[in-house]
């Protein structure tokens, strides 16, 4: 039998009859038509007034921390439990990255740990939503508040979804988003970054071309980057984001299936499908072996590679990543949580185009290595 790739994303929309267009017309630039119509149409679907589309996701949070004017003397807390983009942002600009460990249940950033980061140094919180589940906003909004800080969201995981009914990416001062091909969408490569504030929009549109002055061309008054979209990406955008709603329940099924067939499965912690404030969408479908199985995830992720099932490991712990131990960051630092679920934790198949039968054989893969 064949392989169970461990994403593989559905194109089968509008998305050639756009890329067409572009070819046809020339227009295959960042200058496109299509950029502006995938930045207006994609900020009105997270309820914000500006869109800036850029290369991806991560240099969307490298611009939204240098737009907040955050650099050297400035911390920012954020999870430990995320992607390297985050803590790299706040590095790069010459920040100083605070970290604190996650929830065991949601994996997502334990808000009770935050308020004890918090010193005079600290400029911002950056929130990201992990796996499909967003963070608990209401406490962290709460906590921003109390201590002026600003809240970089990232949402590069939560396309489509909401927290307590109002859209991930609607939160921050400024939010962020991916469209890599493992996205709920995707345009191959690319990033939004979204905000309510005129002055930041700006800033991110700038830093996102150079910092070109408009006035005169060639002349700089600061450094920005090349971080512009093709139109090329954009068609594949605006074509996907027609599918967004479609997208999330082809992941709420995909996620349901697997907790029916799952349900029973020996010695693995599921993810947390409803709280309160939102039910998962499934990004990835995760698990995390139990203390008593004797063997972590990288052995399962072998076992289940033997029997054709593609899998990923978790998040690395930031405090645990040498890049930064070798920069002095995080020095003696301990997150146990995190550490564990590193450890112990992968995901299995989740991607838009997974068919039942591959559903079934990926689950009867799992109860298989677990027996
Ligand atoms: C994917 C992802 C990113 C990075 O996006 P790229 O487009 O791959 O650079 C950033 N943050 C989170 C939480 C992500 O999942």
């Amino acid at each position: 039998m064949s392989f169970v790739p461990v994403n593989e994303p559905l194109l089968n929309g509008n998305e050639e009859k756009y890329l067409i267009e572009c070819i046809r017309t020339g227009w295959i630039s960042s200058e496109g038509p299509f950029i502006k119509q995938f930045e207006e149409q994609y900020a009105a679907r997270v309820g914000r007034k500006y869109g800036v589309a850029v290369s991806n996701g991560s240099v969307a949070l490298d611009a939204a921390v240098v737009a907040l004017n955050i650099g050297p003397g400035d911390e920012v807390i954020l999870p430990t439990f995320t992607i390297i983009s985050c803590a790299a942002a706040v590095v790069r600009a010459g920040a100083v990255p605070v970290v604190v460990d996650c929830d065991p249940a949601t994996w997502n950033m334990n808000i009770a740990l935050v308020e004890e980061r918090i010193t005079p140094r600290t400029k911002a919180i950056m929130v990201v939503h992990i796996f499909g589940l967003p963070v608990d906003m209401d406490p962290l909004l709460e906590l921003a508040r109390k201590h002026g800080l600003k809240v970089i969201e990232d949402a590069a995981e939560m396309h489509g979804q909401t927290y307590r009914d109002k859209p991930c990416g609607s939160f921050g001062d400024i939010s962020t988003f991916s469209f890599y091909p493992n996205k709920l969408i995707t345009t191959g490569e690319g990033g939004m970054i979204v905000t309510d504030d005129p002055v930041l929009a700006e800033k991110c549109r700038s830093l996102r071309n150079l910092c070109f002055i408009p006035e005169q061309r060639f002349i700089h008054d600061e450094l920005g980057w090349n971080l512009r979209m093709s139109n090329l990406q954009a068609a594949l955008g605006v074509a996907q984001l027609e599918r967004l709603d479609e997208f999330v329940k082809i992941k709420r099924r995909m996620g349901a299936r697997y907790m029916e067939l799952l349900s029973n499965a020996p010695g693995i912690q599921l993810p947390v499908a409803h709280t309160d404030y939102a039910d998962n969408i499934y990004w990835v479908y995760g698990m995390v072996l139990d203390d008593d199985v004797p063997f972590d995830a990288k052995e399962a992720m072998a076992r289940l590679g033997k029997l054709d099932v593609g899998t990923r490991p978790f998040f690395w712990p930031m405090h645990e990543q040498p890049v930064f131990r070798k920069m002095n960051l995080f020095a003696d630092e301990s997150h146990p949580v995190s550490e564990r679920i590193a450890r112990r934790g992968f995901y299995i198949p989740s991607g838009m185009a997974l068919s039942d039968d591959q559903i079934q054989r990926s689950a009867a893969a799992v109860m298989e290595i677990l027996r």
